[in-house]
């Protein structure tokens, strides 16, 4: 869709400068306690193309928390590890509740919605824990070699402070322990799942590391096969009616795009066979979603015409 990088540059220059009134629209997420001090009024966007290009603007080689954008690379994880038998443990359809919402599980049994709320990224943690020596670390692992940067850790503070105010998340998995559908400990599955959320990335290299879903599976800078490419179209189609929380329906209508958000203020849209375009601002909306970052993302596909529909 794009031939001129030059405009595009100048483009994402121009649609940050306009997008940063709205830093006051929205309420930096203060529920874990260590994202709370996260500076507001911050800002970047960078995309990412298939044939090796990135284009970015504002702070994007920033790191900030991966948070709930972590449940896409954990779920090709356990994809890869677990094959079909994984989606008899949770299931794929959008939830039209919160992401944390507890609700559901004890009506469906155990078994979670999907893979994108809180819920079915605990199940997949939990695969990770029961199918790897050392979970964390091959979370980190498989994070480095996607984005091509070694120095990607976990924020230590970050992660803490989850595991100090994780009540919730851990009153789902004792659920879900309860009905059969979690094996390992409980604590050491929310140990992990708190630590793939506070990875800490940047724009640019966030934008880098999901290529291969644009790309039916193939990370285009090694010509790694990173998953098949029956599952690079599932996990978009279930990005694409679950991965913007409860405004996934309204993401889809106004963008288009297999999408991923995260209470860190970052969102990443995969656009097939082209690349993955990626913003970041801290302050988020009623739904958990960074305001200034569904703007840069809804305003870029628009120009561009980008949507799938
Ligand atoms: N670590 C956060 C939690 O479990 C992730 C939430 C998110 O980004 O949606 O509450």
């Amino acid at each position: 869709p794009i031939t001129n990088t030059t405009d595009l540059s100048a483009l994402l220059q121009q649609m940050l400068a306009q997008s940063q009134p709205l830093y006051s629209t929205g309420k930096v997420a203060d529920y874990i306690p260590a994202l709370a001090q996260v500076a507001p009024q911050q800002a970047a966007v960078a995309v990412a193309t298939l044939d090796g290009r990135l284009h970015s603007a504002g702070a994007a080689q920033q790191s900030f928390s991966l948070q709930s954008i972590s449940k896409i690379f954990g779920l090709v994880m356990a994809m890869n590890r677990l094959g079909d038998e994984l989606w008899q443990r949770v299931n794929m359809e959008p939830s039209g509740q919160p992401f944390n919402s507890i609700v559901q599980l004890e009506w469906e049994q155990g078994i979670p919605r999907n893979p994108m709320i809180n819920a079915g990224a605990i199940v997949v943690a939990d695969v990770l824990v029961s199918h790897y020596s050392a979970s964390k670390s091959a979370f980190l692992t498989f994070l480095r070699r996607l984005a091509g940067e070694e120095a990607l850790y976990a924020d230590q503070q970050v992660y803490l402070s989850e595991l100090e105010h994780g009540n919730r998340n851990a009153a789902m998995a004792y659920l879900m322990k309860s009905f059969g559908n979690i094996e390992a400990d409980v604590p050491q599955v929310l140990e992990h799942y708190f630590h793939q959320c506070a990875a800490a990335i940047s724009c640019e290299q966030l934008a880098r590391s999901l290529l291969f879903l644009a790309n039916r599976g193939v990370q285009p800078s090694t010509n790694e096969q990173i998953c098949s490419r029956r599952d690079a179209h599932r996990i978009n189609a279930i990005l694409s009616t679950s991965g913007m929380y409860d405004q996934s329906g309204e993401f889809a209508f106004k963008v288009g795009l297999p999408a991923k958000s995260g209470v860190g203020g970052a969102i990443v849209a995969i656009v097939p066979q082209f690349g993955v375009i990626t913003a970041w601002s801290p302050p988020l909306n009623n739904y958990g979603n960074s305001v200034v970052a569904m703007q840069l993302i809804q305003q870029l596909a628009d120009e561009l015409g980008l949507s799938l529909f």
